[in-house]
């Protein structure tokens, strides 16, 4: 025995039986019992929204012999003929296999030829996106002289692909996606229909799943329903068959985050764990479920980029409101990090839960330069500690140089073992660089540009063969000053004002990190130099 797939099986035939798409349906009626058809029609839209469907049902009522109220009869000689695939009248291509300028030539001169029975010849081009620029300007051809029995329906889920020209020449329909409620109607209709029992709650899910695809809604059902095959499909066994968490189960896991209730969100992952779900899917879907949540916080119409139904689209955006973004940047930090490592991972489990517990406690995490910070204030600390004791009653200066703390430069006499990493500054500095540091503000301030805005924000240090390292904060900063012609202008600049020419480098401070903890700060240097020397001499 065949079996057909539901989708098959349930296509309407009828314009009323076609779901959620009413604004197009009417438009549609009214043009055919008005008798104003248009030639060209562009249906776009999701994937599974009735667009092949509309179109056929069209071709049908524009073609029937005793069409009522504009639809179809669909039981005089030509709307059976349509529907049985026999019919001269509809020709159905698709632009994917077929989109080369010969496959629309061959169409061309086929329009020539009137219809031997009934009104219109329909083309109908699915996925006409997928056709050449060749193929696209031989369509064009057609659609602006089209003949009076000849009507092409251009059917596309990449409307922006659509060329403007032809665009111009279309009625432009945009398909909807289907909501929850009526995609859920539907299947409950067609599930009484084939006599299965399937829960209410399963339904909804799928109907969810679809997100907004009738064709996806019937196609999953169908999945289900073939492998609990006589018995009452029940939610549990729709989550089971495809192997999915609900997306349900992340808004109670966010909540359960926002609140940091860490037993409730480790009672989830034992839940997961148990029903046997894939921890690094999970990962990735709830990565893309942070994102979702961050783009319908950031902007007010992002339901075109966001690619979910309306109603999932009101839970987020109902979450978007509990949460800070700045708060779902780090989750989603912490979550791509986690989806990197648990492909490779053998403690998934164990790695989800420390993710899990890093988002409810900010304090044990915060973010990274924070925490870079604070290890960097105990490190001073336990530094400053270790330097000073054995060297107690060394004298005021002692004082000032806990007060100070260490900027990347260590004076005489402070080089106990706890400073060796730090970066230091030779003793003897080149005159020529040292006139340089002394007027390299200025210098900066002669430079072009955007050179000039970032040379605002350059650090100075020595680096070898005594040569000027001007020290961007970022990449972006290096990579302009560090371009060959603009670092030859500052060089010449430095020639220009002392007379000498000094080699500069360019680097940046890495990510994640601050200028002292790499760089000797030349500038400071200098002038803890100079005052030094006031203080001995005073
Ligand atoms: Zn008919």
């Amino acid at each position: 025995m065949s079996y057909t797939a539901l989708y098959r099986k349930f296509r309407p035939t009828a314009f009323e039986d076609v779901k959620g798409q009413d604004h197009i349906i009417t438009t549609l009626q009214n043009q055919i019992k008005a008798n104003r058809i248009g030639h060209a029609y562009l249906f776009c839209g999701t994937r599974g929204t009735g667009k092949t469907t509309v179109a056929k049902i069209f071709a049908k009522a524009v073609n029937c012999e005793h069409p009522a109220d504009g639809s179809p009869c669909g039981v005089c000689a030509m709307c059976r003929s349509i529907a049985a695939g026999t019919s001269m009248n509809v020709i159905e291509i698709d632009a994917a296999s077929n989109n080369g300028v010969d496959n629309i030539r061959e169409i061309r001169e086929e329009v020539t030829y009137r219809p031997t029975e009934g009104n219109y010849k329909v083309y109908i081009i699915d996925e006409v996106h997928m056709l050449s620029i060749g193929a696209f300007n031989a369509l064009l051809k057609t659609l602006e002289e089209p003949p009076e029995y000849v009507i092409f329906i251009l059917a596309t889920t990449e409307v922006h692909k659509i060329p403007i020209t032809i665009l111009s020449r279309c009625q432009h329909y945009d398909f909807k996606r289907i909501t929850i409620d009526t995609i859920a109607d539907r299947m409950k209709e067609l599930m009484e229909a084939e006599r299965v029992n399937v829960e209410d709650k399963a339904i909804r899910y799928i109907a969810k799943a679809a997100d907004g695809s009738m064709r996806d809604a019937l196609s999953l059902l169908d999945q289900c329903i073939a492998f609990y095959l006589g018995q009452t499909l029940t939610y549990d066994n729709v989550l089971e068959v495809l192997g999915a968490v609900d997306t349900d189960v992340f808004s109670r896991l966010l909540r359960n985050i926002i609140v940091r209730d860490v037993p409730k969100v480790l009672d989830t992952v034992e839940d997961l764990v148990m029903q046997g779900r894939e921890l690094t899917q999970l990962a990735v879907d709830f990565t893309w479920y942070l994102r979702n949540l961050l783009l319908v916080k950031t902007s007010d119409s992002i339901e075109d980029v966001l690619d979910v139904s309306s109603e999932n689209l009101a839970q987020l955006r109902e979450e978007a409101q509990m949460i800070e973004t700045d708060m779902l940047l780090r989750y989603i930090r912490i979550f791509s990090e986690l989806s990197g490592q648990l492909k490779y991972a053998v403690q998934k489990r164990v790695l989800l839960e420390v993710a899990l517990i890093k988002l409810c406690t900010p304090a044990m995490e915060v973010t990274q330069d924070t925490l870079l910070d604070r290890i960097r204030a105990i490190e001073e600390k336990v530094e400053n500690g270790l330097a000073a004791a054995p060297q107690t009653g060394c004298g005021p200066d002692m004082g000032n140089a806990m007060q100070t703390g260490y900027q990347g430069w260590a004076p005489a006499g402070m080089t106990g073992s706890a400073l060796k990493k730090k970066p230091e500054i030779p003793a003897a500095i080149p005159e020529d660089v040292q006139e340089v540091v002394k007027n390299f503000r200025s210098i900066a301030d002669e430079t072009s540009g955007p050179v000039r805005t970032y040379l605002k924000k350059a650090r100075l240090s020595l680096g070898g063969d005594n040569r000027l390292m001007v020290v961007l904060p970022d990449a972006m900063g290096a990579s302009i000053v560090g371009r060959e012609d603009h670092k030859e202008e500052l060089e010449n600049l430095i020639e220009q004002r002392i007379g000498k020419k000094v080699e500069v480098e360019i680097r940046q401070v890495e990510d994640g990190r601050r200028f002292e903890d790499t760089f000797a700060d030349l500038e400071r240097h200098m002038e803890s130099v100079i005052n030094m020397e006031i203080t001995v001499e005073g």
